[in-house]
């Protein structure tokens, strides 16, 4: 059932790819498990998915803790707090939603040394939607400059989490304000675009991501 979906969406992929003339596999799937079972992953692992996210700190620990012998790369897609951050610099390989210097500093000091640098994401709140995550895109410049001068942190680019539609040029709309904005800053650090989960898949390629986030369309629905 996973091994199927997860053929589906690699073959959505590949087919939005080249309907928006995108670069062949240069767009990542990112398997987002929260909420489902350590054996739904195993399910996905064994069918070749290897990037897995996870919205909540402890749930991820537990599920990690039982696939500790599988290979996987770990990224964090949640709200942070800040009495989490050990965790996650210790636990993740990416960490997708920072919107905050503070945070950052605290990834930064408490990545261990025998690790390589914690990859991260900044979270940009493109709607500008009241309480939701995410900086405004305004702010984006000085806390790109701010975060590039931490040494155990890895700038990759951009996160955001748009609010939902449902026709496709409503759906590109808020990716091309993110892309158009991030492109003018000419920072070579920033080519990561992680945008575009189950519902909006290709309208998220046809803008330019570079990791998709799907849960329900691999998973199945989360209750
Ligand atoms: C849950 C979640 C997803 C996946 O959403 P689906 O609609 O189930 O594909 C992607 N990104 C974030 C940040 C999420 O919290």
């Amino acid at each position: 059932m996973i091994a199927t979906q997860l053929k589906n969406i690699q073959h959505r992929i590949h087919l939005a790819e080249i309907a928006h003339h995108r670069a062949a596999n240069s767009v990542n799937l990112l398997a987002v498990s929260k909420t489902k079972p350590a054996s739904a992953i195993a399910s996905a692992y064994q069918a070749g998915q290897r990037h897995f996210g996870e919205n909540y700190v402890q749930e991820a620990l537990v599920k990690q803790q039982s696939l500790s012998a599988f290979d996987i790369t770990w990224h964090f897609i949640g709200p942070i707090q800040s009495n989490k951050t050990k965790l996650l610099a210790t636990k993740f390989d990416w960490v997708h939603s920072v919107d905050d210097l503070k945070i950052a500093q605290r990834l930064s000091a408490q990545r261990p040394a025998a690790l390589p640098p914690l990859n991260i994401c900044i979270q940009v709140n493109i709607s500008n939607e009241a309480n939701k995550s995410g900086i405004k895109l305004e702010d984006l410049p000085h806390l790109i400059s701010m975060i590039s001068l931490l040494p155990n942190i890895l700038l990759r680019g951009v996160m955001v989490i748009p609010k939902p539609s449902t026709d496709f040029s409503a759906q590109c709309k808020p990716y091309q304000k993110l892309v158009a904005a991030v492109n003018t800053l000419n920072n070579p650090l920033l080519s990561e675009f992680s945008f575009g989960m189950s519902d909006d898949l290709d309208a998220a390629i046809a803008e330019g991501s570079t990791w998709v986030r799907i849960g329900s369309a691999l998973f199945g629905s989360r209750h």
